[in-house]
């Protein structure tokens, strides 16, 4: 039972292939920002709470988040998972950690996935003219959301790393060559 945390910047394919890798290894994979735009679309007291944060690309309330994922372990006992988009910071990691080891479970790696700045920028935009996304469509929000990864989220990677649970991958190149190489770590555990 393998819970995998996916970590990279915003745009650098974490969704996409955590899609993938819930095929193959047959683990749930829960995107918190899916979640999210799903309480947002069924105007749910939850989504009116988040709807200002996530249109200008802040993060929601760590507390709010910790909260979802506290339900959705309830809810998937005694199964794998890929966590898509969580924990975002340190704050979030800690919390995940104690609710984790009062379940008797642990974290078994974060794969980051490495994805120069400008590529993301331009993945993102090309996402958003198919998607709909609405932080997906102006460039402004996009770069914002950059900025806060940086700020906020890329020392997630440090605490993890001090745990000896830190890989970073390649993730440039195509789906598929991304893709094996996220398999040959999660192969080697
Ligand atoms: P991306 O990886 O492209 O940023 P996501 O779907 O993961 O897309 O997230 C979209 C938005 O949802 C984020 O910009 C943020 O506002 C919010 N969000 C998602 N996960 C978290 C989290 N763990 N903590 C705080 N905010 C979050």
């Amino acid at each position: 039972m393998l819970n995998i945390i996916l970590f990279g910047a915003p745009g650098c394919g974490k969704g996409t292939q955590a899609k993938r890798l819930a095929e193959r290894y047959n683990l749930h994979h829960i995107s918190t920002g899916e979640v999210i735009r799903s309480e947002i679309a069924r105007a749910t007291a939850l989504g009116r709470s988040m709807e200002s944060y996530i249109s200008r690309g802040e993060l929601a309330p760590d507390a709010i988040v910790v909260e979802m994922i506290s339900d959705y372990m309830h809810s998937h006992k005694g199964e794998g998972s890929i966590f898509d988009g969580f924990p975002r910071t340190t704050a979030q990691a800690e919390a995940f950690d104690k609710m984790l080891d009062g379940m008797g479970l642990k974290v078994d790696v974060m794969i980051y996935m490495d994805v120069p700045e400008q590529e993301l920028v331009d993945r993102i935009l090309l996402r958003g003219k198919e998607s709909g996304r609405a932080d997906d469509a102006s460039e402004e929000v996009i770069r914002n959301r950059i900025e806060i990864y940086r700020a906020q989220t890329a020392v997630v990677a440090d605490y993890y790393s001090a745990q000896n649970k830190y890989t970073r991958i390649d993730g440039h190149g195509t789906m598929d060559e991304v893709f094996e190489r996220i398999c040959g770590v999660i192969d080697s555990l």
